[in-house]
């Protein structure tokens, strides 16, 4: 029943992907990423930065793709990021009866950064390729992406301006924006480390979600805060706003997130053997907002449709997959659109090393493009999603959920 990809002939994959980049405006690539490198910087990070999209170079290379889709791909600027850099969505296709909308998101955690390059290389695909296989993805569904959500996290600099990248964007607590109280608390998911004086803080954009797309905080709220990680966010990042709003555009049918364990890019993996872990269920829902069972349903499919393609390919270094933790996160992306209809997928790549990043950008580029195959053709329908709890539940090694 399977059949070859039409990733499989996508040029400029697998290992050394990063060193040979798809074939964009040569401009898009001549900027510096980054300052000049000091004596500081262990030759590792300059390689391995330089290699990933700069925030100043992430426009330019979606305008040099869309320029070259014949009217395929459109990109427009849907929201700025709490410092004011632009948060870029791409539109394949409008919202449609008839056509199966899909979203996908990636780095809402600055430095978890593969996602962003992972769909760089599935927008080219969907841009430029006459494959079957493309069009029929182009004619059947509305494909939706938000290639880099958090801007601020992705350029986050140290105090001599070297880039580290973090997992917060860059915003401090303003009660009084939202009409409460001066000493309200902030927000659970400000971590308290970040509050100190000379410090500039900064929020998990992905637990500032909530189901109700609409919510914001107004005055007499202020026994809602700090809040908790069981319980919705606040929306208080405009990043968090920006998509919810581009949701509610769309209102997708499939929302894919895309994670890496761990915030650091330039650490080594804690476990070599899982390349993966995939999740469908993030919240059992609320009284107001319940799971819908043919949203879990679909979700769980997704999962394990992703599971089976990766894990069946014959020179596969992805048989490492596993399962995310149980979890209650309400306040997620995943968590608040699951519960707004949309069927989830998770992808928590493994931490990038340098040595592995082509490998890992190919592993979620099979699998995102193995899911808009199958949601195109129908196949969807015939995984059998009560496999989902097949999937190896994660081992012990793995640590708190971080996604
Ligand atoms: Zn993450």
């Amino acid at each position: 029943m399977r059949r070859r990809t039409f990733l499989a002939g996508v040029a400029g994959l697998g290992a050394g992907a990063l060193v040979a980049p798809p074939a964009l405006a040569s401009t898009a690539y001549a900027r510096p990423q980054s300052r000049p490198n000091g004596p500081w910087i262990q030759p590792e990070q300059t390689v391995q930065k330089a290699a990933l999209t700069a925030n100043v170079d992430l426009g330019p290379k979606l305008e040099s793709i869309a320029a070259r889709s014949k009217g395929r791909m459109a990109v427009e600027i849907a929201g700025r990021s709490a410092t004011g850099w632009p948060i870029h969505l791409v539109r394949f296709g409008e919202p449609t009866a008839g056509k199966l909308p899909v979203l996908i998101q990636t780095q809402i955690h600055g430095g978890e950064p593969l996602g962003t390059e992972v769909v760089l290389r599935l927008m080219q695909t969907l841009a430029t390729s006459s494959h079957p296989a493309v069009r029929e993805i182009l004619d059947r569904l509305t494909v939706w992406f938000i290639p880099r959500l958090n801007m601020d996290g992705a350029d986050f600099r140290d105090d001599t301006g070297f880039l580290v990248q973090r997992r917060q964007n860059t915003q401090a607590w303003t009660p009084q924006e939202w009409g409460l109280a001066p000493d309200t608390e902030a927000p659970w998911y400000l971590p308290r480390s970040l509050l100190q004086p000379g410090r500039v803080s900064g929020y998990d954009i992905n637990r500032d979600f909530h189901p109700d797309l609409t919510f914001r905080l107004g005055p007499g709220d202020e026994a809602l805060l700090p809040g908790a990680s069981a319980l919705p966010g606040f929306f208080v990042t405009p990043e968090a706003r920006t998509s919810a709003a581009v949701f509610q555009r769309l209102r997708p049918d499939v929302f894919i997130d895309h994670h890496h364990r761990g915030s650091n890019v330039q650490s080594e993996t804690d476990n070599q053997l899982t390349t993966l872990q995939v999740i469908g269920l993030v919240t059992e829902g609320t009284p107001e907002f319940p799971l819908d069972p043919a949203v879990r349903d679909l979700s769980f499919r997704l999962n394990v449709l992703v599971w089976d393609a990766l894990r069946t390919r014959g020179e596969s270094p992805y048989g490492g997959i596993t399962r995310y933790p149980d979890v209650e996160l309400p306040g997620t992306a995943l968590g608040s659109y699951a519960l707004n209809g949309a069927g989830i997928m998770l992808y928590e790549t493994r931490s990038a090393a340098q040595k592995s990043m082509g490998m890992l950008i190919q592993q979620s580029l099979i699998g995102m493009g193995v899911t808009l195959e199958a949601l195109a053709s129908g196949e969807i329908d015939a995984v059998d999603g009560s496999r989902y709890l097949d999937i190896p539940p994660a081992g012990p090694s793995i640590g708190n959920p971080r996604f």
